[in-house]
């Protein structure tokens, strides 16, 4: 089986290994066609381009870029672009996949992709960011379009970027083609086709999720303690969304520090300044600093990863000391610190349903772009937390029919779905 010979012929385990592990784990036990289980474990197209950019110093720097589409069964390739220098093919093939599964679960009619450019935003100057992520659409050029292959937001990339994207995209349109094509790229700013609530999104889909786990296990939100790791846009938003609510945030991290006060940190106030600096350290608030292991031992009753891949590990797993993991990022958890959680009873709520409210409020971006509307925020809400219920009772479900872990279940949602399609249409010629 192809899932087994690529794991086999790889030099060490990497990210998509880890896709592969629970994708097989799944596809077992729902004995999935072999045909279909050679298809999916392997990525419809991956580009990788080199580009050149001239910078500020007139100086001209090459970049690696790249676009990993995975599977378009469900329909257009979809998912985020990411700018951060751990970009590489073995990570955006992992995350390409994880889309594939999430628009699955989701219900929302996409396949998946991801892609990002391999450098660090921080050092460059808005000019440079501005020309770099041009340079980069117009060396995309048609492997991104509207019904084909539609980027948006993912690490440090915002609606500006988005904006910036669309326009050159635009830009190489013929002019009557121009107006019906906005919806090549989603989590644009408002006024240049942008959906209300697209910005908390994902933040917005992990509070509704946290608030559906809570319903069903008996657990008082308003009492609750927790702690976040990344203060992106993911992990503030989440934060600003459940401090009204009434839980209390004891501790933050993101790559500048980690920070800890058990009677609650401001998220409003470490929101404007992560904003106007760029990180929580220096934060004018009352805490202490704290180290890496200390943040992950952080009593609590659950735990919101919002930054990278691999965090919760066999190094860090036995340390958390929280009911349920909420995986807002993508892939924190690998398979050896997800199997240490399940031996200590320890729930997680897997990335491919927990954050899937972005690209779902990203579906709603296109078709309002397509049809030329503008939905109120409290529709945009609605349909959400419809989707997301959806998707959850899904999961449940399988949880409960296979006696399996939600991961496993979340995989198993997302396969049968694939697997309906692919018998449905068959495979060509
Ligand atoms: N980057 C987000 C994700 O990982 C959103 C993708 C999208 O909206 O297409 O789900």
């Amino acid at each position: 089986m192809a899932a087994t010979a690529l794991a086999a012929t790889a030099p060490k385990k990497n990210l998509y290994e880890n896709v592969l592990e629970r994708f097989d784990r799944a596809a077992d036990l729902i004995k999935l066609d072999p045909n279909i289980r050679v298809i999916l474990a392997n990525s419809n197209n991956e580009l990788k381009v080199n580009f050149p950019v001239k910078l500020d110093s007139g100086k001209v720097e090459v970049f690696k870029g790249y676009r990993i589409q995975h599977n378009n069964a469900l329909g257009p390739y979809k998912g985020g672009l990411r700018f951060h220098p751990a970009v590489n093919t073995d990570e955006v093939r992992a995350l390409a996949a994880w889309m594939t599964w999430k628009t699955a679960i989701a219900g929302i009619p996409y396949g998946g992709a991801k892609g990002g450019i391999q450098f660090d935003p921080f050092n460059y100057s808005d000019s440079e960011l501005e020309r770099i992520t041009r340079r980069f659409t117009f060396a995309l050029g048609d492997n991104i379009g509207p019904e084909y292959d539609i980027p948006a937001p993912d690490v440090n990339t915002n609606a500006q970027i988005m904006a910036w994207i669309l326009d050159t995209y635009l830009s190489t349109m013929p002019p009557h083609e121009r107006q019906r094509c906005t919806h090549v790229v989603t989590g644009k700013p408002i006024l240049s086709g942008g959906s209300e609530g697209r910005e908390k999104a994902t933040g917005q889909g992990v509070v509704n999720l946290i608030e559906l786990w809570a319903r069903d296990h008996d657990f008082a939100v308003n009492t609750s303690t927790y702690f976040v790791q990344g203060y992106g846009n993911v992990g503030s938003w989440v934060a600003r969304l459940l401090e009204p609510k009434g839980a209390v945030l004891v501790a933050v991290e993101d790559a500048s520090c980690a920070i800890t006060n058990p009677n609650g940190l401001d998220a409003q106030a470490l929101t404007k300044h992560v904003e106007a600096t760029g990180a929580i350290k220096g934060f004018a608030g009352n805490y202490s600093e704290v180290d890496h292991a200390t943040f992950m031992s952080t009593q609590a009753d659950f735990f919101i990863p919002a930054a990278l891949e691999g965090q919760i590990t066999a190094e860090t797993a036995p340390d958390l000391n929280v009911k349920v993991v909420f995986e807002a990022a993508n892939g924190p958890t690998d398979p050896d610190g997800g199997r240490i959680l399940r031996e200590r009873g320890i729930d997680v709520l897997p990335d491919i349903l927990c954050n899937s409210g972005g690209v779902i409020v990203s579906y709603f971006e296109w078709l309002q772009n397509k049809r030329s509307e503008f939905w109120e925020l409290e529709k945009v809400d609605g349909k959400l937390l419809a989707k997301l219920s959806h998707a959850y009772d899904n999961v449940r479900a399988a949880a409960g029919e296979f006696d399996c872990d939600w991961r496993t279940a979340a995989y198993v949602v997302a396969l049968r779905h694939l697997e309906r399609v692919y018998k449905e249409r068959g495979i060509f010629p």
